[in-house]
């Protein structure tokens, strides 16, 4: 049998959004799923069973985060990066890719490769297709990603053809680096806010997708009706017999559009990290749990959520919390947003099963949900 499998469970007649299963050597994954960020090997705040116990099926982590402390080798040795962060479910790490180009301070990129510097302390590195895979064997992850160069919101058509070009180059290398069966490889569709390029590469990326593939590059600063429209022009190319993953998106309208544009996997780190701030995603919108009309508000967070913050705290409690910069503060807020996004998922795969799901899209964009 093979280690990843994946198979529709549904189609929904009304939408053509799917709801599938996707099989991994640390189990499986219902899909649409949201996967919480997990940069340094932990889901910041929370314990492996606090993240579990909000419903995440899979949680991502960062290869550069991790290349830098505790380096991939001390997660070799520990066992792998599940033994070491004590999480038994599925995980998918990053390239390092996005965190060289944003994070580190860049000094050039070629077709060989990325030199950069740490952001941590300055020391110079130089990251290849090659030495990314490398990374991501050792950390072992089930799903680990192409290394891409994810081009910036504003540039030139042929700028965004290079990059595109160097990216397809690059996978060709991280392809034939890869060995590790127990581990797949998603390769990532680039090309910018240009229609023509994101086909060219989806067509060409598509040889190297066994199992799964992803959409780079979107969510990066354009206006969303932008994002929207190029997610439709990719949509009829995917094949059907693999998961497709949006990369770096987290708001609720993002997920629920995407999901109607055939998405099956999103990430990002908007829920803990808003949490952190003091932001709650709700189902009646967003709530800012620092003001002043709080104070006295001994409600729950969300009447509409059975998450460990939601039965047993209120309002009140979580912005004293906040406001005093206690940690359960985070740790709390923390457990409901991720509890939110997977309970909207589970929403939508409901949906999906009853061939409701373009009448939940169209409720949803009417709802103060929707942000
Ligand atoms: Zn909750």
């Amino acid at each position: 049998m093979n280690n990843f499998e994946y198979k529709e469970l549904h189609v929904c007649k009304q939408s053509g959004a799917r709801v599938g299963e996707f099989i991994t050597p640390h189990g499986k994954i219902i899909t649409p799923v949201f996967m919480p960020v997990g940069t340094q090997a932990t889901v910041k705040a929370l314990t492996p069973e606090a993240v579990e116990n909000t419903g995440a099926q899979i949680i991502l982590s960062n290869t550069y985060h991790l290349y830098m402390r505790p380096g991939h080798k001390t997660v070799e040795k520990a066992g792998g990066l599940h033994k070491f962060m004590g999480w038994n479910k599925p995980i998918l790490t990053d390239s390092g890719g996005f965190q060289v180009f944003s994070l580190a301070k860049l000094n050039n990129i070629t077709d060989n490769g990325v030199a950069f510097n740490s952001h941590i302390d300055g020391s110079k590195h130089f990251f290849t297709p090659e030495l990314a895979i490398e990374i991501e064997n050792s950390l072992g992850a089930d799903i680990i990603m192409a290394f891409d160069e994810c081009s910036e919101y504003g540039v030139t058509h042929e700028y965004a053809e290079s990059a595109l070009k160097r990216t397809l180059k690059w996978l060709k290398r991280c392809y034939d680096t890869h060995t590790n069966p127990k581990q797949v490889l998603f390769p990532i569709i680039q090309g910018n806010m240009y229609e023509d390029l994101r086909l060219k590469s989806l067509n060409e990326t598509l040889p190297y997708a066994k199992c799964g593939i992803a959409v780079g590059g979107l969510s990066v600063g354009e206006p969303k009706d932008l994002m929207y429209k190029i997610m439709d022009v990719m949509r009829p190319y995917y094949p059907k017999s693999m998961p497709r993953y949006l990369m770096g998106v987290g708001s609720a309208d993002c997920l629920v559009e995407g999901v109607l544009r055939g998405i099956d996997m999103f990430d990002c780190v908007l829920p803990t990290r808003t949490a952190r701030y003091g932001t709650a995603m709700t189902t009646q919108g967003k709530v800012v749990v620092r003001n002043a009309s709080y104070k006295e508000d001994f409600t729950p967070l969300d009447p509409n959520c059975d998450c460990y913050c939601c039965k047993h705290f209120t309002k009140a409690y979580l912005r004293h919390l906040i406001n005093a910069d206690e940690i359960l503060g985070a740790e709390l807020l923390s457990i409901h947003n991720i509890s939110y996004l997977t309970n909207l998922m589970n929403r939508m795969r409901e949906a999906i099963f009853a061939d409701k799901f373009g009448d939940f899209v169209s409720a949803f964009r009417l709802s103060s949900e929707y942000c």
